[in-house]
């Protein structure tokens, strides 16, 4: 069965994303811890977690991918963007307990000039202070596409921060399709050749997540403009080969394409519809 789902909006509370995923046939979803431009979240209801924890379990769901805020900056320059990061991190693995044993992913950072180093010390700095021994929720790196200053769009970068994380075992990867390919991963032309790549650098039992989205534009553009499944330059047939990957196809995947519900609804059938 082809474990997958799409990024929902949180507003309306866990049991609701939970029927929403079930409504378009997904069963996993994404959805953005708070605001995804950072501020503050909104009070957690327990009722409400514990319904959506017996739905999971009733309905055999895939793990659930929290997003942490896309503005959060674990490597900015200066101090105060990253206290920032790292309140609201802390605060977001704390309110994930509510919902526990799933996923939280977040965008590493931009180093803004400061040097991929320094950027790779201060957020594996940062995991050190906000992780516990005996939190549930696996941290995931997501692999960006390299615009700016961003650090992560090399395997490497990923890898050295894992290495750095002292609580590693609760370190995994969200590997993003678009971002990987306009990072100048060719996941169209030599899926073999990035997985192998990825296998001998950070090691697929780190691969915990991925983000399936067509890409608007070409190989190594180092841009990240998601687009519709099939309407972008990574492709259908690509996309075909990726589920099925026997180093993939059990993995969970999130949509994050340019859609509305209904859209998502087409894309999930239309992937199933590829699942071998
Ligand atoms: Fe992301
Ligand atoms: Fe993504
Ligand atoms: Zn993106």
């Amino acid at each position: 069965m082809l474990n997958i789902g799409c990024h929902l909006s949180s507003s309306k509370g866990f049991y609701h994303m939970g029927c929403e995923a079930l409504s378009i046939d997904a069963n996993t979803f994404q959805f953005f811890t708070r605001n995804p431009r950072g501020g503050s979240a909104k009070e957690i209801d327990p009722d409400d977690a514990q319904k959506l924890n017996d739905l999971i379990k009733e309905k055999n769901f895939a793990k659930i991918l929290a997003h942490a805020p896309y503005t959060l900056n674990a490597c900015a320059e200066k101090e105060y963007i990253r206290e920032f990061a790292y309140n609201t991190m802390l605060d977001d693995l704390k309110r994930m307990d509510f919902v526990p044993g799933n996923l939280y992913n977040f965008h590493p950072g931009s180093h803004v000039g400061q040097g991929i180093e320094k950027g790779i010390e201060m957020i594996s700095q940062l995991l050190n202070s906000i992780m516990w021994k005996e939190q549930t929720t696996t941290v995931l790196l997501e692999t960006m596409s390299g615009k700016g200053s961003e650090v992560g769009s090399k395997f490497e970068e990923l890898r050295e921060i894992i290495d750095r994380v002292e609580l590693d075992d609760k370190m995994g990867v969200c590997l993003d399709t678009c971002h990987v390919y306009d990072g100048g991963y060719d996941i169209v032309a030599d899926l073999d050749g990035v997985l192998t790549q990825f296998d001998k650098i950070i090691g697929l039992d780190r691969l915990k997540a991925i983000h399936i989205n067509d890409s608007k534009n070409p190989f190594a553009s180092h841009k990240d403009r998601h687009e519709k499944i099939g309407e972008g330059s990574i492709g259908a047939q690509a996309f075909e080969r990726i589920i099925n990957h026997p180093a993939l196809r059990h993995l969970p995947f999130y949509l994050e394409t340019p859609n509305e519900l209904d859209g998502y609804a087409r894309e999930i059938a239309f992937l199933k519809s590829l699942y071998k």
